[in-house]
């Protein structure tokens, strides 16, 4: 039985670093929350490249330079005190001022104070995660000062997951309890939560991965059976490529869950991978809208469409390396040992993006890893292993003859695999697609 003591059905509104990178962002934001009249939960980034920020006092405190990690620091404090600045003025300043700067003081006590220093993705959760309570914080009394009652939430309180630092898994029943009882009760109909963060069961604060809000988004859309979630981007929607390595791309209206899953994961980055499968089981339509165009409708992802896409969509994966592997003799086929060669790029975290295999020869392509010299090392031990660096896997879903011709019978392609749908290649990095 569902229960209905918060406000329901609700919409999910996401907004990425980049629609609150500045003070017009986070007004354009205010108004879009403002045109939609029913309950709303808003899911907000950290704001522009704070991330990225915070990963490099993280860099400095974890090599004991904790001057450099403060003085890093102080270069965000200062990016949020400008916002603040430039949104508010009188008892509202104070007021923002005075959380922000209880929040910076908690990062200052973490610098300052930590001695044993030997778990990264533990202290990466620690702190990086602050940049998402410094955005949401913002956006709240922004709104608030706008005339629009909410009440902030807070995700580590909400979100229950795993213990995998850094890439951590929600664990829906708990979390469901947690984020219903948040909004229960409440006579606001706007809330604002934090992407990318949440705790363990013991209270320790974790992250979901980089980009991660999308996924935030997509279950808070899920706990809550809500009608619909929109990840509000800097693109028009979802296009068949990415319009800064394609140069003729076109807006697709309509795409399925399907279709969207197999983007994501072949490296589309115009939504995170892990964003698709809670809405799908649940049938929660997905709207990719402009920030900057909200009266335009965006791209809906959903279960049935009524106009295919009508054309090849193309995602490019950069940045990989071509691994071949067999045997130094053939006294074994390879088939026989698959699971050891998967177990060796599994053990250092190398992430494959396509295999093909042959009795004797099994060729992976996986993203560049500070770590792949191991495990060609270890894989030489028992195989004849050759690879290529500086090489790229297109996807082209739903090629016609056209992009076939195009891109599979190009120079530079050293590997192909077909199916009706879908053909992938690996080739040597290009500089124009
Ligand atoms: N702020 C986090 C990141 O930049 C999460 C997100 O933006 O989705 O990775
Ligand atoms: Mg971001």
């Amino acid at each position: 039985m569902q229960t209905q003591s918060y406000p329901n059905p609700l919409r999910v509104y996401k907004f990425g670093g980049a629609s609150v990178r500045s003070a017009e962002g986070v007004e354009n934001l205010s108004r879009i929350v403002a045109a939609q009249p029913g309950p709303l939960f808003v899911v907000v980034s950290a704001m522009g490249k704070t991330t990225n920020a915070l990963e490099t006092v993280l860099e400095a405190f974890m090599g004991y330079r904790d001057a450099e990690a403060l003085n890093r620091f102080e270069a965000i404090e200062q990016m949020h005190r400008a916002m603040m600045e430039a949104l508010f003025t009188g008892t509202a300043r104070q007021t923002a001022e005075a959380r922000l700067d209880d929040l910076f003081a908690q990062v200052r006590r973490w610098i300052g104070s930590a001695t044993s220093r030997d778990d990264y993705d533990r202290w990466y959760d620690r702190l990086v995660g602050y940049g998402e309570l410094f955005s949401t914080v913002i956006v709240s009394l922004y709104l608030q000062e706008q005339g629009i009652p909410n009440r902030w939430i807070d995700m580590r309180q909400c979100f229950v997951t795993d213990s995998r630092y850094r890439e951590a898994n929600i664990n829906i029943d708990r979390s469901a309890e947690r984020l219903q009882q948040a909004l229960a009760g409440a006579s606001e109909r706007v809330f604002v939560g934090q992407g990318f963060i949440g705790a363990t069961a013991a209270g320790h604060p974790t992250t979901l991965g980089r980009e991660g809000s999308d996924y935030s988004a997509a279950m808070v859309g899920y706990l809550l059976d809500a009608e619909s979630v929109t990840i509000w981007k800097d693109v028009e929607g979802i296009l068949n490529g990415d319009p800064r390595l394609f140069d003729d791309t076109v807006y697709i209206p309509q795409l399925t869950y399907l279709d969207a899953i197999e983007l994501a994961y072949s490296g589309a980055q115009v939504i995170h991978p892990k964003t698709i499968k809670p809405l799908q089981n649940k049938h929660i339509p997905l709207y990719v809208r402009p920030f900057s165009d909200p009266g335009k409708p965006g791209t809906v992802i959903c279960g049935r469409i009524d106009r295919p896409v009508g054309v090849p969509i193309r995602i490019l994966k950069q940045r990989q390396v071509l691994v071949s592997v067999r045997p130094k003799d053939f006294s074994f086929v390879l088939e026989e040992r698959l699971g050891d060669i998967f177990a060796v790029f599994q053990q250092y975290h190398l992430k494959i993006n396509l295999i093909q295999s042959s009795a004797v020869n099994l060729s992976v392509c996986v993203d560049e890893s500070r770590y792949l010299e191991r495990v060609i090392d270890t894989l030489q031990v028992d195989f004849r292993v050759v690879y290529n660096q500086g090489v790229e896997l297109l996807t082209v879903r739903g090629y016609d003859e056209a992009s076939y011709d195009r891109y599979v019978e190009a120079p530079g392609v050293m590997l192909v695999q077909k199916t009706r749908r879908t053909v992938r290649l690996v080739r040597k990095a290009q500089m124009s697609c």
